[in-house]
C-alpha cells in the first residue's frame, strides 16, 4: 500500500467504505449462507452447539497506535476473539467486525486494518460476515463478535475441573506483558527525543507476543485428533493466576501449581530482570498471552505427555486446600490473582 496516499472516508461515504471492505472478503465456510450486504448475515443450520463471544478494543485503553501497526491490530482483534472460541474447545466459523472511526482515519488506514483482519480470517479459516461502521469522536473502536461450533460431547466449560485432574498450560507465559513494557519504554524515549528511533530489534519475540498474538487453534485441532476433551478450559488473557481463580471458583475446587513447571521464554525472563520485574510474577499476572489453560483427566496424560508445547504445571485439589504455588524450595504459598484492572 502507498503510505503517502490519503483518501478521506468522506469521499467514499459509509456505504462506499463497506463496499470497499466487502471487495476484500471471500466466504469460505459452507454455513455462511449470506455475508456482508443485507440487513443481517444468514448462517446455515448445524448439528453442533454454537458458541458466541464478543470483545471490544478501544484506542488508549487496549491499544496504542503509536507502536501498533494497523495490520497487526486487525489480526489481533480477530485472534483475541478466536482465543475465546478456542477456550470452549470450539472451532470458529464466522466473525462480525464493528468500527468506530474518527476523522483521523483514512480509507487507506481502514484498508490496512482489514488486511490484518482478512489475514486472520484466512489463518483461522473463518468468514467475515458483517459488522457496523460509525464515526467516533475520539479514536478508534473495534468490536468483534465471533461464532464457533462444537459437538455436545466436546465442549469445555470452566466448571468441569475435578480433584486430581492435571493442570495444563500451552506455550510460554508473561511474554506479552514484558513485551508491552519494552514498547512503552521505547515510546517514552521517542516522545522525549523524536530523533531517537525505537530499539526493538533486541526483543523480537516478546514485542511480537504483544502486537500479534496467535490464538491456539492448533492445540484445539490436536486435542480433537487425540480425542482428548479437557475437563475445563480457559484462555489466558488476564494472567495465569487470575484464570486459575476462575476455574477453581466455577468448578468448586482448589489448585496446586509448581513454580519450576511454569513455562517462560528466555527473552521474557531476561527482559523481566532488565526491568527489575520478577519473571514469575510476569508469568502469573502478566496478561494477553492468549495461551490455553486447561485441565485433563489423568487417564489422558499419556496421550499428551510428549507434546512439546503443552506443559503440566500442577494438579486440581479439594476446594479446602486452597490455591497454592509450590515454590522451587518446596514451600506452598497462596496464589494471588491480580489480573488486569481496567477501571
Ligand atoms: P444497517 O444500516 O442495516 O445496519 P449497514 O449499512 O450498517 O446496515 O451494513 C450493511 C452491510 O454491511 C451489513 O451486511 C453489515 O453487516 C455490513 N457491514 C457494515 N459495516 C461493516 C464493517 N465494518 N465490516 C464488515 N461488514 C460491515
Ligand atoms: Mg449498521
Amino acid at each position: 500500500m502507498d503510505k503517502e496516499k490519503r483518501t478521506e472516508i468522506g469521499t467514499l461515504g459509509e456505504f462506499g467504505l463497506i463496499d470497499q471492505i466487502n471487495k476484500q472478503v471471500q466466504l469460505k465456510q459452507a454455513s455462511s449462507l449470506k455475508g456482508i450486504g443485507d440487513d443481517a448475515a444468514v448462517l446455515g443450520p448445524s448439528d453442533k452447539l454454537r458458541v458466541v463471544t464478543t470483545d471490544m478494543l478501544l484506542e488508549g485503553v487496549h491499544f496504542d497506535l503509536s507502536y501498533t501497526p494497523l495490520k497487526h491490530l486487525g489480526f489481533k482483534a480477530i485472534a483475541v476473539n478466536v482465543s475465546d472460541v478456542a477456550a470452549m474447545n470450539a472451532i470458529p466459523t464466522q466473525v462480525t467486525v464493528s468500527l468506530g472511526l474518527s476523522n483521523r482515519f483514512s480509507v487507506e488506514a481502514v484498508e490496512e486494518l482489514y488486511e490484518g483482519i482478512n489475514l486472520a480470517a484466512n489463518h483461522y479459516n473463518l468468514d467475515l460476515v458483517g459488522g457496523d461502521t460509525t464515526s467516533s469522536r475520539a479514536g478508534l473502536i473495534i468490536a468483534v463478535t465471533a461464532i464457533g461450533e462444537v459437538g455436545e460431547e466436546e465442549i469445555s466449560y470452566r466448571s468441569g475441573a475435578r480433584q486430581n485432574d492435571i493442570v495444563c498450560a500451552t506455550g510460554d507465559l508473561g511474554g506479552a506483558f514484558v513485551g508491552l513494557q519494552v514498547l512503552e519504554r521505547e515510546k517514552q524515549v521517542f516522545l522525549s527525543d523524536p530523533k531517537m528511533q525505537p530499539q526493538l530489534d533486541k526483543y523480537p519475540y516478546i514485542t511480537g507476543r504483544q502486537l500479534r498474538p496467535d490464538a491456539r487453534m492448533d492445540i484445539i485441532h490436536e486435542l480433537r485428533e487425540l480425542k482428548v476433551v479437557p475437563t475445563s478450559m480457559m484462555d489466558i488473557s488476564d494472567g495465569l493466576a487470575s484464570e486459575l481463580f476462575h476455574i477453581c471458583k466455577a468448578s468448586g475446587v482448589g489448585v496446586a501449581i509448581y513454580e519450576d513447571k511454569l513455562p517462560i521464554d528466555k527473552q521474557t525472563y531476561d527482559t523481566a530482570l532488565e526491568f527489575n520485574l520478577d519473571p514469575i510474577t510476569c508469568v502469573l499476572n502478566g496478561g494477553e498471552d492468549y495461551e490455553l489453560l486447561f485441565t485433563i483427566n489423568q487417564k489422558d496424560f499419556k496421550l499428551l505427555e510428549k507434546h512439546p508445547d503443552i506443559h503440566f504445571i500442577g494438579h486440581v485439589t479439594a476446594a479446602g486446600d486452597g490455591k497454592v504455588l509450590v515454590t522451587k524450595s518446596g514451600s506452598a504459598v497462596p496464589l494471588k490473582a491480580q489480573g488486569w484492572q481496567h477501571f
